[in-house]
């Protein structure tokens, strides 16, 4: 915060609140918001009826229960007064920050990542722990589908997400965060919502999920073919595989994100996909499904041991078909970990 000249951090709804405190606020208009000045102690206003939800730290916050009748945003304000520059945490809602303005009239505003991110960024050892149990609970749920156990053909894309869902949350994750199914021309859209569409013979399915695991997320992305595999369709996830591949083996540390995005993509352009390729190579990951660092043209962040992100370049085909292949990677030391190991090849299920 000195850094940055910050002089208070706002933390409410988000993911930055229980990094820094272990506690998650319900996503509700009572506000809960911990407050945390640069040179004093950092007190949590939350509303009195939630109050017993939150594990005491002592000397690490003050807990300030606020009551029905109360106006917790003049609370807060009170608690800033001073401050010139204050830092929101990205989640914050609009209508408590809207509220905030009249109480906090001679500071501005900037984003707590700017604090924060860093911190959330470095993955300690648990922290790693925690996404590498995440990852091999959906590479598991991989296999089945690679396997043929997961029934595919004449189920809809909606009924095949239902089931990746209930096996996520039997594999040990409290929450699924979202189960993609995507068959065929519905591949091409990178984040295609399950629908009615019926899964037949003869095509690709493409699916992509995750859930979160003890706080953590998990996140990987495995297509299977419902029949014999075209040579179209193997040539391009050729090319694919070969780029996922070099992508994590490029992610070393003291290497810029962008570097892993371009290595990816060089070799989807140099076999003639390149405009097909419509996003970045990856985002970070953690508390949040999607966080700092992007593996995207333009962050020239140098990896550090500890960041954790997806690999997942994607050849998409309007009208015919898409792929994509999905590792969560962490940088360390030894070099490139990847936290996701089933099987990377396009298999051709009997399902
Ligand atoms: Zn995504
Ligand atoms: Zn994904
Ligand atoms: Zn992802």
């Amino acid at each position: 915060m000195a850094d940055r000249q910050i002089d208070t951090l706002l933390l409410s709804v988000g993911h930055d609140l229980p990094y820094l405190s272990g506690y998650t606020a319900m996503p509700l208009e009572r506000l809960t918001m911990l407050v945390v000045p640069r040179d004093a102690d950092a007190t949590m206003v939350i509303p009195r009826l939630e109050a017993a939800r939150v594990t005491p730290q002592p000397g690490v916050f003050d807990l300030l229960p606020w009551g029905e009748t109360e106006d917790p945003t003049a609370i807060v304000g009170t608690l800033s007064a001073g401050a010139r520059r204050i830092a929101v945490g990205d989640q914050m809602w609009a209508r408590f920050l809207v509220e905030l303005l009249p109480h906090l009239p001679d500071a501005s505003f900037t984003r707590a990542v700017d604090v924060v991110g860093p911190l959330r960024m470095s993955k300690d050892d648990a922290e790693i722990a925690a996404l590498a149990a995440a990852g091999a609970a959906v590479d598991t749920i991989a296999g089945e589908l690679q396997r043929g156990e997961i029934p595919l053909v004449g189920r809809t894309e909606a009924e095949v997400s239902a089931h990746l869902g209930r096996r996520i949350i039997e594999e040990g994750h409290q929450r699924v965060n979202f189960a993609i199914v995507a068959a065929g021309e519905n591949a091409a859209s990178p984040h295609h919502h399950a629908g009615s569409r019926v899964i037949r013979e003869n095509e690709i399915v493409l699916t992509d999920f995750g859930g979160t695991m003890d706080g953590y997320c998990s996140d990987t992305t495995r297509c299977v073919f419902t029949g014999e595999i075209p040579a179209d369709v193997a040539e391009a996830y050729a090319v694919l595989h070969e780029a996922q591949a070099a992508g994590v083996a490029a992610a070393t540390v003291g290497t810029p994100c962008q570097d892993v995005d371009r290595a990816a993509r060089a070799i989807i352009a140099d076999a003639g996909y390149g405009e097909y390729f419509i996003h970045r190579t990856g985002h970070g990951i953690g508390l949040e499904e999607h966080e700092d660092p992007y593996i995207v043209e333009g962050n020239t962040l140098p990896l550090e041991a500890g960041h954790a992100f997806s690999v997942e370049p994607g050849i998409y085909v309007p009208g015919s078909w898409g792929m994509r292949l999905e590792d969560i990677a962490v940088a360390t030391a030894d070099g490139p970990r990847a936290l996701n190991n089933s099987n990377h090849e396009l298999v051709s299920v009997d399902a």
